[in-house]
């Protein structure tokens, strides 16, 4: 299997310092499925080539599983797939993250590149592979190889020689072929598990979330695993900027904006007394984020059972460590609970709470997806008592800092004035059994209304 990559940056043989491979060299490196070897066919001023050749051994692959027709009719040692993305994380590691000790710049730098793969399956053929590529800006020129070269009639095959091209970092261009080429294929030699998420939000930095074929490009990578999958997206649709800015600064960037009211304490103490005054203390707080709501509830003895759910481990990660620092005593500890999940899939884990708190979250999720977060939180986890806060629209004219028509945070997918979310909540209310009632946070306008706005549910009849 034979991956090559060209430049024609001048000089070109600047693609030597960016692939950490000298070009005078041919160098080999074992892996534990064959060997992998980088060469350059071509090296000059004009136009550099470096070669990665992957030398796939069939007999390694199938040890231990006895001698199968496998081994001997198996394309895995001749074509593109998810042991040419491990050869790339493990040959070219430096420059796939981005790189380069020599030139450092040029690493972060766009420069004309071509990606020629000797052959390529694609899965769902050759519109697939440019839903793939094109997107991202590549020219996709493409040649499709028959089922037996010397028998055409005998129709085509799966299997496509593929040049790609685009003015894009060395960085960008590997970690698309890391995750692409598994996908095209539909397939991957190794067990995929949790840690696989990971994997795909690092290398789909910058670029997976914004993909128009994202949903299928997730299912694929994580082969079809639905739990995976939906964990996968609901960071994605989370992270759709840059991750690292979005987790982190959420409450900055909401707070700047918001500052002058300290709204994020206010909104915080209008949750806790109507979760006190009714007498809810088993608590499920979803969208946890960095656990300010968690920390109040913890500090707080009447609370007997604090849960926060997120679909960014990240967030939970950072929630932990905050929450650490309040070095409570052991037996306290024991009332908190942190839990990665997605909101708009039914989960088990929500069930069992006196009141589930959505604090700023549901302005976070598409529009589309609000059914299924409804069903999952009044239909499925049906705890008695529901605080639901979302800004109030109405109000941004207020914030002096807020430009005129833009939301309070850039992954907010709505804002709603208060007449769409009582709407909303009414309809909810009627169609799950509850009662709904509202009430402001923050100061309150006579004509715009306060910046918050609260929705609180309480269950009909029996609840749960
Ligand atoms: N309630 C917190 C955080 C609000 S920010 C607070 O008031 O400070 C919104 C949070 O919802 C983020 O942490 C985000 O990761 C989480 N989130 C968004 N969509 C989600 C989904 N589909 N499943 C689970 N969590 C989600």
């Amino acid at each position: 299997m034979l991956l090559t990559i060209t430049t024609t940056y001048q000089p070109a043989t600047e693609l030597g310092y960016l692939l950490h491979k000298h070009p005078d060299k041919c160098q080999s490196f074992a892996l534990s499925f064959g060997q992998a070897h980088v060469f350059y066919p071509e090296a000059d001023n004009q136009k550099c080539t470096a070669a990665l050749l992957l030398d796939v051994n069939p007999i390694k692959l199938v040890r231990g599983k006895g001698t199968t027709l496998q081994q001997y009719v198996s394309d895995r040692p001749y074509v593109a797939s998810s042991f040419l993305s491990v050869a790339i994380s493990q040959v070219f590691s430096t420059a796939l993250g981005g790189r380069s000790k020599d030139r450092p710049e040029l690493a972060q730098t766009p420069i004309p590149l071509t990606a020629k793969l000797s052959v390529l399956p694609c899965r769902g053929g050759e519109a697939v592979l440019r839903e793939l590529f094109e997107p991202l800006g590549y020219k996709v020129i493409t040649q499709r190889h028959h089922l037996d070269e010397e028998f055409p009639e005998w129709g085509e095959s799966r299997y496509f020689t593929v040049e790609l091209q685009h003015t894009v970092t060395l960085s960008d261009l590997l970690s698309h072929l890391y995750v692409l080429i598994p996908v095209l294929d539909d397939d991957k030699h190794y067990w995929v598990g949790d840690e696989e998420i990971e994997k795909l939000l690092r290398h789909g930095e910058g670029w997976l979330a914004n993909h128009p074929a994202k949903e299928q490009i997730t299912k694929r990578y994580l082969k079809r695993q639905q739990r995976l999958t939906r964990l996968a997206l609901a960071q994605l649709t989370e992270e759709e900027e840059d991750p690292d800015i979005t987790e982190e600064s959420h409450d900055k960037e909401e707070a700047i904006v918001e500052k002058p009211l300290s709204l994020n304490k206010q909104r915080l103490n209008a949750v806790v007394t109507v979760l006190k005054n009714n007498y809810a203390k088993r608590i499920i707080d979803l969208g946890c984020g960095q656990g300010n709501l968690l920390k109040m509830l913890l500090k707080d003895s009447f609370f007997e059972k604090v849960t926060g759910v997120d679909a960014s481990y990240r967030c939970l990660e950072i929630t932990q460590e905050r929450l650490d620092r309040l070095r409570l005593p052991r037996n306290q500890w024991e009332r908190l609970q942190l839990i990665q999940g997605a909101l708009t899939y039914q989960d088990k884990r929500f069930k069992g709470y006196d009141a589930a708190a959505v604090i700023e979250v549901i302005e976070h999720l598409d529009l589309y997806r609000l059914n299924s977060f409804e069903r999952v939180l009044f239909e499925f986890a049906k705890p008695q008592t529901v605080v639901v806060t979302t800004p109030n629209i109405e109000y941004n004219v207020k914030f002096e800092t807020l430009p005129a028509g833009k939301l309070r945070h850039r992954d907010h997918r709505f804002e709603w004035t208060r007449q769409e979310f009582q709407n909303w909540a009414n309809t909810v209310a009627e169609k799950f059994n509850y009662k709904v009632e509202y009430q402001p946070i923050g100061e309150e306008d006579t004509e715009v209304g306060s910046p918050t706005q609260m929705a609180i549910f309480r269950g009909v009849g029996s609840g749960e």
